[in-house]
């Protein structure tokens, strides 16, 4: 094995790692878990009514042209993935179930 596939071996055996252990850890208390699809989650602005597509401006940071804001590109992911999916407490979509239970 070279080093670039050990090093994403490793890289991805942390996110598998972390998947499982949230899927084990709401299985325990009976929470249902969806795996979504994260492409574009981070490329527009999360600021409601805007929708915007953020620039990188280095650092993982991104900001948006037309309202200014400026943030994480993994925090702009999540509060995208939050409007899309945890809208009174329903999803919009059908995502797939989490193969981690
Ligand atoms: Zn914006």
């Amino acid at each position: 094995m070279t080093g670039i596939a050990h090093s994403i071996k490793i890289s991805l055996w942390f996110y598998r790692r972390i998947h499982f252990t949230i899927g084990y850890e709401a299985f325990k208390i009976r929470l249902e878990t969806t795996k979504v699809n994260a492409r574009n989650t981070s490329s527009i602005c999360p600021r409601l009514g805007c929708r915007s597509r953020l620039k990188d401006i280095g650092g993982r940071t991104l900001k948006c042209p037309k309202c200014g804001f400026i943030g994480d590109r993994d925090v702009v992911a999540i509060i995208n993935l939050s409007h899309e999916y945890l809208r009174c407490g329903m999803p919009r979509g059908r995502p797939k179930r989490s193969q981690a239970r």
